[in-house]
């Protein structure tokens, strides 16, 4: 399976371009801003953090407002009500325990310890953790969202009955560490342009050699339209456009 992985990882990075790994910003920052992108797209997630920010000058700032001033600032982002009462919490809790409102100690960390950490707060699951971990701290920890979870399943790389949640575990003992990085910014794409939720784009899809889904598909239709050779038109690579993720900003 590792070998599918590694095979998966060239085509995507053919298909989509090298990515550098850089830090999106520092851990509090990458924390509160994956909070913000919780059920909402990565638009209205960023224009909340930068009202929030905008209006607090500092995490101080923000962990000793009211709840409804920080529900205000972040109205953007949609679940304000229950958003802004979830990042005073974790802000409090991070000052209680540190007596400051910082995470950057996080960095001199080991990963396994800086992780365990950031679980311990209430209100924050693995695939905030991974998140802060991997953008902010470049820590091989792998978040599985909507869009790696469903493509790792149609390709065979995970079961799809063991949930989101063991899938982190999952594909992060498949996926090297210098490759997680590309493997979740490409796996979203990939999801977001070509293997949709519904329909997938399967005639233009890099990755069909090797896809579980795709055989199936094809053993059941025996022939049907998704057989045809993908086009260089319809390979064509998709334009770059800018892209955040987990309304973290773009590098
Ligand atoms: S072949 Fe189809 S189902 Fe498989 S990864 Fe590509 S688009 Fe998704």
């Amino acid at each position: 399976m590792r070998g599918k992985v590694d095979w998966v990882c060239d085509r995507l990075e053919e298909e989509y371009g090298a990515m550098e790994w850089r830090s999106h910003g520092e851990p509090l920052g990458a924390l509160v801003a994956t909070i913000l992108s919780q059920h909402t797209s990565d638009r209205n997630s960023e224009r909340a953090y930068d009202n929030l920010r905008r209006r607090f000058p500092t995490w101080d700032a923000v962990r000793e407002a009211e709840e409804g001033e920080i529900a205000d600032a972040i109205r953007a982002g949609g679940l304000a009500d229950a958003k802004a009462p979830r990042i005073k919490a974790v802000l409090q809790q991070i000052y209680e325990r540190r007596g400051e409102t910082r995470l950057d100690f996080l960095a001199q960390m080991p990963t396994d310890e800086a992780r365990a950490y950031l679980l311990g707060f209430h209100g924050v699951g693995p695939k905030t953790t991974a998140c802060v971990m991997m953008f902010s701290l470049c820590r091989p920890v792998l978040p599985v969202d909507t869009h790696v979870f469903r493509v790792s399943h149609r390709l065979g790389l995970i079961q799809k009955r063991i949930g989101e949640a063991k899938a982190h575990d999952a594909l992060e003992r498949l996926v090297p560490p210098e490759r997680v990085y590309p493997f979740h910014v490409h796996m979203i794409r990939h999801g977001r342009r070509v293997c949709h939720a519904q329909r997938p784009d399967c005639g233009r899809c890099v990755l069909r050699e090797r896809c579980d889904f795709f055989s199936a598909a094809q053993d059941a239709a025996a022939g049907a339209a998704t057989n045809a050779p993908a086009t260089a038109a319809a390979r064509k690579r998709a334009p770059q456009e800018r892209e955040t993720l987990h309304g973290l900003p773009p590098v």
